[in-house]
């Protein structure tokens, strides 16, 4: 989103993730792709990068899925430069959540607004 321009106001669907979500949603992303690992050690030439994979790779990418607060739903939103219809796709994890316009290449940035004060 370019600095320079006010933030839109948009309502997406959103399912707030707790604390014990964000966790099997982090130990499920490592065990996917440390389990990929796993099976590419059985591979010749590729056993050492399966390792790496299997110890290195998986729990940082159980990290980053564990990181997600929030999940957002599929939508279409409006890009904030070209005015072109934008697809947020399901299971988009955020906060923030980014997607790009496939038209113009611009990244769009989408924050949890705060409440309005009453
Ligand atoms: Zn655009």
């Amino acid at each position: 989103m370019d600095s320079a321009k006010p933030g839109l106001v948009l309502t997406v669907p959103v399912t707030q993730l707790g604390p014990g979500a964000r966790a099997w949603r982090g130990l499920k992303r490592m065990a996917l792709v440390s389990g990929i690992g796993v099976v590419l050690v059985a591979v010749p030439l590729l056993h050492v990068c399966g390792a790496v994979v299997a110890l290195i790779a998986g729990p940082i990418a159980g990290v980053f899925a564990w990181r997600a607060r929030a999940v957002l739903g599929a939508c279409e939103i409006a890009c904030p430069k070209c005015s072109q219809p934008v697809l947020v796709p399901d299971q988009l994890p955020g906060w923030p959540a980014r997607v790009h316009c496939a038209k113009c290449g611009a990244m769009v940035e989408l924050q949890l607004g705060e409440a309005a004060p009453s």
